[in-house]
């Protein structure tokens, strides 16, 4: 069984309580980013739950981080802004050199670094990502990156960016999954000097861009592990994140059910309350026996990760029901506020453009039912 953190998710609870809806609106409209949010977040320590103690981190199980995301958003934030800077640390921890480690991870810790940006995707390629076009060509002590990607969120609001780029010309790679290769670059330094960055403007308030590079140069003391690795080094972190967003689904669906429920027994019409009307109560009680079934799908894939055992099948179905249960959940609760729920004040029109994303990002669901039918149930790879 899972550990319940309720200390923790107490603690959480109360801080997001600083930051009630009127503030999440107010961000939304501006599309502005939460940074006060994120500052008191990473002040109380928990973006940095992950990274080891002996970096000055908090040194916490997977499972607390989970309680964490799960809690801001069943409390009505929305951890997108930051999620990333607890987990894209993870390449630098598991593949990093011990002096990259020293040099980055401590001031991670503090927040005085964010390393919240991912470059991965790219316009042309999206999720083939082994046809990603973006080369790194080694030059001197440094490589000189050209190319593009989208959908970096954060990237102006971080210091380092994790960057997956091509070393090796994809003919030329003895195995597919080889070429590519994974830099931690200096955001701060590189912009102005080939790195240009554009805001991409969204349904939701996500601070996502697309990243031009021109030439831009790096260091090679900046490449992760060994050169043409980098698509493994990407891969081994993506358990861990699937299980992350998948625990921040729950806690949207949690909200969702609250809210819907809450209101449901509020609202009087013809002498009772909408909820006594099984056609109000019913899509609530299913909403909420799904966010449950994914629920314990996520906590097994939790133990598993934190056992050191296999977990791709459990991370990925439980990433995909915990979306398609937040998606449930919120389409559940627009209903029961009938035209209220399109009113920006109370909430659920925010919160549903929101959860909306964790079918497509981090990884579609197409992808993920691939994934089971090829190396779950062994049918033929089908792309
Ligand atoms: C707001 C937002 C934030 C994001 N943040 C980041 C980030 O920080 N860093 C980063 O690197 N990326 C990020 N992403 C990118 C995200 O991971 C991709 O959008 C996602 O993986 C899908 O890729 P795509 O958009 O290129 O879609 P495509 O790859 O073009 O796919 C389009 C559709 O076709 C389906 N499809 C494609 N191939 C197949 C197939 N073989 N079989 C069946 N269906 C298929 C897909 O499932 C999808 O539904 C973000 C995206 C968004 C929208």
């Amino acid at each position: 069984m899972m550990p319940d953190y309720s200390d923790i998710r107490a603690e959480v609870a109360k801080l997001c309580q600083q930051f009630p809806g009127e503030y999440w609106r107010a961000k939304d409209k501006d599309r502005a980013y939460p940074i006060e949010f994120v500052k008191a977040l990473g002040e109380a320590g928990y973006l940095a739950a992950l990274i080891p103690e002996e970096f000055g981190g908090a040194g916490l199980p997977l499972s607390a981080a989970a309680a964490i995301l799960e809690e801001m958003q069943a409390q009505g934030c929305n951890g997108g802004a930051c999620h990333a800077q607890m987990y894209v640390m993870g390449t630098v921890l598991r593949h990093g050199s011990e002096a990259q480690k020293a040099e980055f991870l401590p001031r991670v810790a503090t927040g005085e670094l964010r390393l919240q940006a991912f470059g991965v995707t790219e316009p042309t390629s999206g999720t083939d990502t082994l046809s990603l076009k973006t080369t790194a060509k080694r030059d001197g002590d440094h490589y000189v990156i050209n190319g593009q990607k989208i959908w970096t969120s954060r990237a102006e609001h971080s210091d380092l960016m994790i960057l997956l780029a091509r070393t090796t010309p994809k003919e030329e790679v003895s195995s597919r999954t080889d070429g590519l290769s994974v830099f931690i670059v200096n955001m701060k330094e590189a912009i102005g000097n080939g790195l240009t960055i554009r805001p991409i403007e969204t349904m939701m308030n996500h601070a996502t861009t697309e990243i031009f590079f021109d030439n831009m140069r790096v260091p090679a003391a900046n490449l992760i592990g060994e050169e043409g690795k980098g698509f493994r080094y990407i891969l081994s972190g993506m358990n861990a994140e699937r299980l992350l967003i998948a625990a921040e689904c729950i806690g949207d669906a949690k909200w969702f059910i609250k809210k819907a429920s809450d209101y449901a027994k509020e609202r009087v019409l013809f002498g009772r309350p909408i909820g006594q009307n099984q056609g109000v109560q019913f899509p609530i009680a299913r909403a909420y026996a799904q966010m449950r079934a994914a629920e314990l799908l996520v906590h097994e894939g939790i133990r598993k990760y934190e056992a050191g055992e296999p977990c791709g099948e459990e991370a990925n179905m439980a990433k995909m029901l915990a979306a398609e249960a937040s998606w449930a959940a919120g389409e559940a609760c627009i209903q029961t506020h009938g035209g209220f729920g399109f009113a920006a004040e109370y909430d659920v029109e925010r919160k549903f453009r929101e959860t909306r994303l964790y079918q497509v990002a981090p990884i579609s669901t197409n992808m993920i039912l691939s994934f089971v039918a090829e190396h779950v149930l062994g049918l033929p790879r089908s792309y």
